[in-house]
C-alpha cells in the first residue's frame, strides 16, 4: 500500500517539465504575496489565454456556446473561471477550486503611534499562526489605501534589493528569563505584533516627531494622509523571494504555499486546456478560506451560483432548477495543502495515513478534529472514479489524514462546496511549517498536483 516517490517516476523531459513548473511557480509566489496580487496574476494571464470578464460578456448580452472561457473577478480578491464544456451545464461541471489568502498581520484601521522613539504600526494577525515566528525577521508591506474619493493606491515595499524591510522586534535573550518560561502560545501576545517602522524625528516638531516623519514619507511615497489608513488594507508578509530548498533543489522555500501552490497548479492546469472540454470546467482562486470563508469574497458568499446562474442565461437556459441541477452534479477537487510528514516531529503523524513529500498529490477524504468533525468525508464512490482517472494519466497520488487522531485538525472550503450536493474531496500538496513565515513543498508534487487537476477537468 506504500505510495510510489514520484521522482523516481521521471524520465530526463520529465524532469525538465518538474523544474519548469517549479521556477513558474517561484515568480508567483513573489508575484502573489496577497489574495489581490494573486487575482491580478490571473485576470493577466487569463485574458491572455482569450478568457473574457463575466461582467462584459452580460453587458455585451454575448451568448456562450462550448468552447467559450469566461472569468469572474470578485471584488479583486476571488476569482473563477469556467470553460464551458460540449455537454449542457446541468450535467455538472468539472470544479478545482484553491484558496489565495495566506496567513500574515494585517495593519489595524488606526495602526500608527510612536513609543520609545520609534514610529510603529499595530496589526491584527489573519489566520492561525505560531506567533513567535513573526518576530525578528524581515516583513514587507503589501496592499491598498483607498482615499475617500475612491483613488485606489497600491502598496508594496520591501521586495526590490535596494527596499527598505520592516519587522517586529523580540526581548533579547539575555532579558528572556521570564518570557522564556512561558508556553510558546503565550510568549508573545497578539498585540506584541507592532511593526517598526521609522526611528528618525522630523525637525522642529514637538507631537510625536518620528511618526510626523513617517506620515511626511508615506505622503510622499503614496500621497496618503493618516486617515486613509482607515480605508486601507495593508499585509505585512515575509519580505524576500521563494527559494530552491535541499541541496538536491528537489523543494521550494516560501511564503504562502498554503494554498498558493494549488492556486499555482490549479491555474496553469486551467491555462494548458487547449481542447473543448466534455464538461464544463470551472476553476476557483478563493479568499477568507484561513478566517473561515467568510466574507463576500469567501466560499461561503454564494458568487459560484450566480455565476452559474448568469453563465446558464447568456446560454438561454437559465432555471432555478437548472442552476440547481449544475451544481448538485458537479464534481470538485478542494485543492489546498496537506501536512507533510516530518520526521523532527514523528509522532505528531500516522505513518501510513500521512502525506509524503515527493509521493505526488494527497487525497484527503476526511479532515476535521476529532471524530471527523467539521469534515466533509468524501464518498467512496468518488474516490474510486478518482484512482481511475489519476491511473490512467499517470498521475503520482497519495491519501493523506491531517496528523494523528485526536491531536489537532483543519478545515477548507470542500464542505461549503458540499453544501450544493456535489461530490467533492480535498486534494493538495504536502507541506513542512504549514503557516510559518516560510513553508517548504517538494517540486514534485507541486507538478503531479498540475497533472491531476488537468486530467480531473479533462475527465469525461
Ligand atoms: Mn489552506
Ligand atoms: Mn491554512
Amino acid at each position: 500500500m506504500e505510495r510510489p516517490n514520484a521522482w523516481k517516476t521521471y524520465n530526463k523531459t520529465e524532469l525538465k517539465k518538474v523544474e519548469d513548473t517549479a521556477r513558474a511557480y517561484r515568480q508567483f509566489l513573489d508575484a502573489g504575496k496577497t489574495e489581490r496580487e494573486c487575482v491580478e496574476y490571473a485576470v493577466d494571464a487569463l485574458e491572455k489565454a482569450g478568457y473574457v470578464s463575466l461582467e462584459k460578456a452580460v453587458a455585451a448580452g454575448k451568448k456562450f456556446k462550448a468552447g467559450d472561457k469566461v472569468y469572474l473577478n470578485k471584488m479583486g480578491k476571488a476569482i473563477l473561471t469556467f470553460l464551458i464544456g460540449k455537454r449542457t451545464m446541468a450535467d455538472g461541471m468539472n470544479i478545482v477550486g484553491a484558496h489565495i489568502d495566506s496567513p500574515r498581520l494585517d495593519l489595524k484601521q488606526n495602526p500608527l503611534y510612536e513609543d520609545g522613539g520609534f514610529a510603529l504600526a499595530d496589526t491584527h494577525y489573519y489566520g492561525g499562526i505560531k506567533k513567535y515566528q513573526w518576530v525578528a525577521r524581515e516583513l514587507a508591506l503589501h496592499g491598498v489605501a483607498v482615499k475617500k474619493d475612491g483613488t485606489k493606491v497600491q502598496i508594496c515595499i520591501g521586495e526590490k534589493d535596494d527596499d527598505p524591510v520592516v519587522g517586529v522586534s523580540d526581548l533579547l535573550i539575555h532579558l528572556s528569563q521570564e518570557q522564556m518560561k512561558k508556553n510558546l502560545g503565550e510568549a508573545i501576545s497578539g498585540e506584541d505584533l507592532d511593526i517598526i517602522l521609522g526611528g528618525k524625528p522630523l525637525k522642529d516638531t514637538e507631537k510625536e516627531p518620528v511618526k510626523a516623519q513617517l506620515l511626511q514619507i508615506l505622503k510622499e511615497m503614496y500621497g496618503i494622509e493618516e486617515e486613509d489608513l482607515i480605508s486601507a488594507e495593508i499585509e505585512a508578509v515575509p519580505a524576500g523571494k521563494a527559494r530552491d530548498f535541499g541541496l538536491d533543489r528537489s523543494m521550494v522555500m516560501g511564503y504562502g504555499h498554503d494554498d498558493r501552490v494549488c492556486a499555482f497548479a490549479e491555474l496553469k492546469a486551467i491555462l494548458d486546456l487547449k481542447t473543448t472540454p466534455e464538461y464544463t470546467c470551472c476553476g476557483m482562486l478563493v479568499d477568507k478560506e484561513e478566517i473561515g470563508s467568510v466574507g463576500a469574497t469567501g466560499m461561503q458568499s454564494n458568487y459560484l451560483e450566480n455565476a452559474v446562474a448568469e453563465i446558464l442565461e447568456l446560454q438561454g437556459a437559465y432555471s432555478e432548477l437548472n442552476v440547481r441541477r449544475t451544481l448538485r452534479n458537479s464534481r470538485m477537487l478542494s485543492c489546498d495543502v496537506s501536512a507533510g510528514f516530518d520526521p523532527l516531529y514523528a509522532s505528531a503523524f500516522e505513518k501510513k495515513n500521512t502525506a509524503w513529500l515527493g509521493r505526488g498529490v494527497c487525497f484527503n477524504k476526511f479532515t476535521g478534529s476529532r471524530g471527523k468533525s467539521g469534515s466533509n468525508d468524501a464518498n467512496a464512490e468518488f474516490i474510486a472514479k478518482l484512482r481511475r482517472i489519476m491511473d490512467e494519466n499517470k498521475v503520482c497520488w497519495q491519501t493523506a489524514e491531517l496528523g494523528r487522531v485526536d491531536l489537532g485538525g483543519g478545515g477548507t472550503i470542500a464542505y461549503i462546496c458540499a453544501l450544493y450536493g456535489m461530490e467533492v474531496i480535498d486534494s493538495g500538496v504536502a507541506v513542512l511549517n504549514m503557516h510559518a513565515p516560510m513553508e517548504i513543498i517538494s517540486k514534485a508534487d507541486l507538478y503531479e498536483s498540475y497533472k491531476a487537476y488537468k486530467a480531473f477537468m479533462l475527465d469525461a
